[in-house]
């Protein structure tokens, strides 16, 4: 081989941080408090600030390689965590504030994290799992929604001594940047660890034109949550860029972000259907109301966005969906659907149907799908077997080494999604190889429900399964069998799950049924639960 002579010039996050400040630092940064107020600065104040806390964490004892968490809504300063975390040489851990607190002390403790940032709104979420995270250290508060509580380390205190510039190390791109866990549906979550070359890579493709295309011009609206699947690089990409920044905080109800789509004049903003369902139904209302016309790009993601929703967009609003596929394991955009040139002489069903597949993959993302044997399956658009992806930006394992067998030997992951793929490469999911429901973006392991459910002196059988429904899309819905002579009150059995799971796990209606259809290996059939319930309740909403 005769090798090329340019530079190995490292992929960090760092060289983004960098140029925010050098290229762009006028361009505004704005975060929704708890109270509704804004807080708005530029990428130079952000630049002080993140060496500010870079210098505080080092002076904490943060080392190369330390687990620094996170437990924040999508602010300024979990941005500063973003960047000052991966640039220090340690590693920023994103925990979902809406898990469960055993979940969270689980994942904390799996993770070994030394030092956790907490907002003050989510302290009480804190203090429940505190106790099952011995390496936590240092736990320091952003005061959100009020004053820093005494004895606690507070935010912006620590932040106040240090100097306006960082020493930032020279990194190794391979080195890990951030750490996000998967929601644990089959078995215990599992960690998901980036890398610096990995996310400015994945970086890089969601700015391309055919993907999210986002550039300095743009005003970036993560709705999607920086403490999921890192609000789909979004906020890296803006980073990147020198795009404005808008944060909404906790303030994800429709109103709260339509105000701030039309006042901050927002380009892009990305979150999954649910959020945009909600949206939908309130444009549709008050169709007046708001001035959407900076808007060029709605990002839907995390569950499959309806063609309704895309179509009721763009006819009735003239808003454009970009509907894409991704996956933790994924840093995490792996495909996205858009029209190719050649179909812009097709009808407008046949490009509805097209925009509302998972599309095909980004450059640098391969796939392909397998059947239950591992035998590679044809593009014909309707034979079905497990996606299977690979490139830079997809997990070569699982941190702490569980999982192994999501990897397949000739080096693909397998993604637990049933899929169709079209001859051009189209996508479609058409289902999930292990039943999870999704409700409002959030996975929810139906196994675990079962489990809990089953261990009621009066169950004998349950199987949890996905119930559509009109606002989180999928509700988990119980079908119980009882034990011959015994009777429960659906309200004891919520009682009863209510002790080990978050309330919105927690089933929408129990259906009592004499038996649990099964496969020919003993299984719960559970798309024979869903054909027959499945909209149940659509037609009992009061349930
Ligand atoms: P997570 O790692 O929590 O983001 O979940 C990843 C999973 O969400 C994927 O494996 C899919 O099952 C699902 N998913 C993500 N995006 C889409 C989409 N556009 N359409 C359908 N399912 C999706």
């Amino acid at each position: 081989m005769l090798t090329g002579r340019m530079m190995d010039f490292p992929l960090t996050l760092t060289h983004f941080l960098e140029r925010s400040r050098t290229f762009h630092g006028s361009t505004e940064i704005i975060s929704r408090r708890p109270d509704r107020s804004f807080h708005r600065y530029t990428y130079a104040d952000f630049y002080r600030r993140t060496c500010r806390l870079a210098g505080a964490l080092r002076r904490l004892g943060v080392k190369p390689g330390d687990r620094v968490a996170s437990l924040c809504w999508n602010h300024h300063q979990h941005l500063e965590l973003y960047l000052a975390v991966p640039a220090m040489g340690a590693v920023l851990h994103t925990l979902n504030l809406r898990l469960h607190p055993n979940d969270l002390g689980y994942i904390a403790r799996h993770a070994e994290d030394r030092v956790l940032v907490v907002d003050r709104s989510l302290l009480p979420l804190f203090e429940k799992f505190a106790g099952a995270v011995p390496s936590i250290e240092r736990v320091i508060v952003i005061p959100d929604d009020g004053p820093t509580p005494s004895g606690r380390l507070d935010y912006e205190q620590l932040l106040e001594p240090e100097p306006d510039t960082f020493d930032f190390p020279m990194l190794e791109e391979r080195a890990a940047a951030m750490l996000c866990y998967t929601s644990g549906t089959t078995g215990n979550p599992k960690g998901v660890l980036f890398s610096h070359r990995s996310t400015v890579l994945h970086t890089l493709a969601i700015c391309m034109a055919d993907v999210f295309g986002i550039r300095e011009a743009d005003t970036v609206l993560p709705v999607v949550p920086m403490f999921h699947a890192a609000a789909w690089g979004l906020p890296y990409a803006a980073v990147a860029t020198g795009a404005k920044l808008v944060m909404p905080g906790p303030h994800l109800d429709p109103t709260s972000l339509l105000d701030l789509m039309a006042q901050e004049r927002v380009t892009i903003a990305g979150g999954v259907p649910t959020i945009w369902l909600g949206i939908l139904a309130l444009l549709d209302q008050e169709p007046k109301r708001w001035d959407l016309s900076s808007m060029r790009t709605m990002a839907i993601g995390g569950s499959a966005a309806p063609p309704a929703l895309i179509e009721g967009f763009q006819e009735r609003h003239g808003l454009t969906v970009a509907h894409a596929w991704g996956m933790s394991e994924l840093n995490p955009v792996g495909t996205l659907a858009r029209l190719k040139q050649h179909h812009a002489q097709a009808d407008e069903a046949t490009k509805l149907s097209l925009r509302a597949t998972q599309g095909f993959p980004v450059p640098f993302v391969e796939q392909r799908h397998v059947s239950d044997t591992g035998q590679v399956l044809p593009w014909d658009g309707s034979t079905m077997g497990e996606l299977e992806v690979r490139g830079p930006w997809v997990a070569s394992s699982y941190y702490g080494g569980e999982g192994k067998d999501r990897f397949t030997k000739d080096g693909w992951f397998k993604t637990g999604d049933i899929v169709t793929i079209d001859p051009e490469g189209y996508l479609r999911i058409t289902d999930r190889s292990k039943d999870v429901i999704k409700s409002g973006g959030e996975w929810i392991s139906s196994v675990a429900l079962e489990n809990a459910l089953m261990a009621h002196p009066a169950v004998l059988e349950a199987a949890v399964f996905a119930g559509r429904h009109a606002k989180w899309d999928e509700r988990p819905l119980a079908a119980v069998v009882l034990k011959p002579g015994q009777s429960v009150a659906k309200e004891e059995l919520a009682a009863h799950l209510e002790k080990h799971f978050a309330k919105y796990w927690l089933p929408d209606a129990y259906l009592f049924v004499p038996q649990i259809p099964r496969t020919s290996t003993g299984k719960f059939l559970k798309s024979k639960l869903r054909e027959e319930y499945g909209d149940y309740l659509l037609k009992h909403p009061q349930e």
